[in-house]
């Protein structure tokens, strides 16, 4: 519910509703706009009384919160979130632009691909150093020592860092090297992780599962939410469908729809959204056409050799062509692509 109070709410109004919110066993959430002071009561809203919030001082009206989230959603905050990290800001006009391999492999090798990826223009660098494979033998990535490399190629170019995080017990760890904690799409109802990452100082990227619907993906930003972070980015990248064609299908129309729906910026993903290097950049067009907030696109130097998903990762020429194609397109919309 949402407890609307009068423009002329003294402080003392304020501070008794929120009290009262308190004594219903919810939480209150204050959000003091420059007309007038909202008080969200988040929680368990059946047990709770409306006609006494509504008769409180300083009250004028208390609407329900329709959608099934409520600190995502745009109801309960109508401006939209604007998420950054270091050089990286995605939102409120200005498309965040994450780039690098799949997996860290060694120091030369994302070192390099920062280089180029920033001389592209993307602002931040992306790179597993905890790998969620399919198959128990494939890599599983190069753990702490990965996370040790992506912090040299930061210091080396200053791009913000996004790395997975896959288990709860590791986010203390993440958290100490990278800039932004990616949530994989495996583990998008990991409540566990979900709440961990809710208690990072860090943004966080929380991917869709690829059988998720949308309410069950903002069902899951809203623990990261409500466990005390406010950053939180929305990754759509691609759902199971019977199409065989590509490796998901990436609905292009989740960017929009998300958009209307909650404050948070979206990110899309057309490498895992594709599965196919010769479709990225034609999806990274569409998507920023869709009104993305931001990018996360798998670039490798040299994609034959690499350890995990190199057909769908570009080379460098080839990221650089797409960041050209994308930034005449985001300025067609009045936008602003990386850097
Ligand atoms: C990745 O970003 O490399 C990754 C594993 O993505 P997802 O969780 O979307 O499959
Ligand atoms: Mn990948």
């Amino acid at each position: 519910m949402i407890v609307v109070m009068k423009h002329a709410a003294s402080e003392q109004d304020i501070n008794a509703m929120i009290a009262h919110v308190e004594s219903l066993g919810m939480k209150p959430v204050v959000l003091r706009g420059t007309e007038r002071t909202v008080i969200a009561a988040i929680g368990e809203e059946r047990t709770a009384n409306v006609g006494q919030l509504e008769s409180g001082p300083g009250v004028d009206e208390v609407l329900p919160i329709l959608a099934p989230y409520k600190l995502a959603s745009r109801e309960l905050k109508s401006e939209s979130t604007v998420v950054t990290a270091r050089s990286f800001v995605c939102g409120g006009g200005t498309i965040g632009v994450m780039a690098g391999p799949c997996s860290v492999e060694n120091e030369e090798q994302i070192v390099a691909t920062a280089r180029a990826v920033k001389a592209a223009g993307a602002t931040a660098l992306r790179g597993g150093a905890f790998k969620p494979r399919t198959s128990p033998y494939s890599f599983q990535g190069l753990k702490e020592v990965g996370l040790q490399h992506l912090a040299t190629a930061r210091e080396e170019t200053g791009l913000a860092v996004v790395t997975e995080v896959i288990a709860p017990d590791d986010v203390d760890l993440v958290t100490k090297y990278a800039d932004i904690l990616q949530i994989g799409a495996r583990n998008m109802q990991n409540y566990r992780l979900l709440e961990a990452c809710g208690k990072s100082p860090r943004p966080v990227l929380l991917k869709r599962g690829p059988s998720a619907t949308v309410d069950e993906w903002l069902l899951a930003a809203e623990y990261i939410l409500d466990a005390g972070n406010p950053n939180v980015m929305l990754c759509e990248r691609g759902i199971r469908t019977f199409e065989a064609h590509t490796r998901f299908t990436l609905p292009l129309a989740s960017a929009p729809y998300v958009q209307a729906k909650t404050h948070l910026p979206v990110v899309m993903d057309p490498s895992h959204g594709t599965g196919h290097t010769h479709l990225v950049t034609a999806m990274a067009r569409a998507s920023v056409a869709a009104g993305a907030d931001g990018l996360i696109v798998e670039v490798h130097p040299n994609p034959d050799k690499a350890m995990s998903d190199g057909y769908q990762s570009l080379n460098f020429h080839q990221f650089e062509n797409m960041m050209h194609e994308c930034r005449r397109i985001a300025a067609a919309m009045d936008r602003t692509l990386g850097a």
